[in-house]
């Protein structure tokens, strides 16, 4: 089965098409990279299967779960890292996560929280307002309130746009870990070098549409033989 399929996906406001006919499998187990320019279409993708978003047309499942017709189970089994940073500004760290676990029906879940905190350098923000931590900080608590269920599928759309380096490699030495545990790992970014490094595969998505899906060492080979023709992939 499929961690996530997207279904002869559209998306259109008006004349403008977000997405046009997208269809992808994502395998189980899978560190797969969706790649584009700005306004290429990324961030729609999620939202649709984040629920937040309706299709024009199309369909998408989690794990055999259509997000339009069963989304509580199909949002049970995804773990999504937003762009956009939001918060309860009064809550502490601590809250944060515990309100989240809370949204999905877990109790006692203080060793977990605390495993993520420790994985993601936040062990010492435990006890500290949101509205105290710096935007970096901030982004950590995105992904740490993503992972309190432990989802299977785990999202995660430009994480690490805006924060420095080391928060970069703790993030993907951890992420990289749950991937090999067995998670399912989407990475939207700008950049091919990013996802060059970490994903197995890649779809490269343009003007709404995918214009090459393949692995990654197949995808570099194509990129390097077109520039050197001087064409586009
Ligand atoms: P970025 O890398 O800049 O985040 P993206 O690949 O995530 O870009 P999307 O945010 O999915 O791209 O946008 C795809 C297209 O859909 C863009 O042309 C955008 O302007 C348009 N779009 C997105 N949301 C809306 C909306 N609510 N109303 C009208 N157009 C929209």
């Amino acid at each position: 089965m499929s961690a996530i399929s997207f279904k002869h996906l559209t998306k259109n406001y008006g004349s403008l098409f977000a997405l046009n006919d997208v269809s992808l499998d994502i395998e189980e187990g899978e560190f797969f990279g969706l790649l584009g320019p700005n306004g290429a279409g990324k961030t729609t993708l999620i939202s649709i299967l984040a629920g937040l978003c309706r299709p024009s047309a199309g369909s998408v499942e989690v794990m055999g779960h259509d997000v339009q017709t069963d989304f509580r189970a199909a949002r049970r089994l995804l773990g999504i890292v937003p762009q956009e940073l939001v918060f309860d500004p009064f809550f502490t760290v601590r809250e944060t996560l515990q309100f989240q676990s809370g949204y999905f029906g877990i109790k006692n879940n203080g060793d977990w929280i605390d495993e993520i905190l420790h994985h993601l350098g936040l062990a010492d923000k435990a006890n500290k307002n949101m509205r105290a931590l710096s935007g970096g900080m901030k982004r950590r608590v995105l992904v740490a309130q993503a992972l309190v269920h432990r989802p299977p599928v785990i999202v995660l759309d430009e994480p690490t746009a805006g924060v420095d380096v080391e928060l970069r490699q703790s993030l993907w030495k951890f992420i990289s870990r749950l991937n090999q545990e067995g998670h399912t790992i989407v990475l939207t970014t700008h950049y091919l070098e990013e996802a060059q490094e970490l994903c197995g595969r890649i779809a490269m998505l343009k003007k709404g549409q995918i214009v090459a899906l393949d692995t990654t060492a197949n995808l570099l080979a194509r990129v390097n033989n077109s520039q050197t023709k001087d064409g586009d992939l």
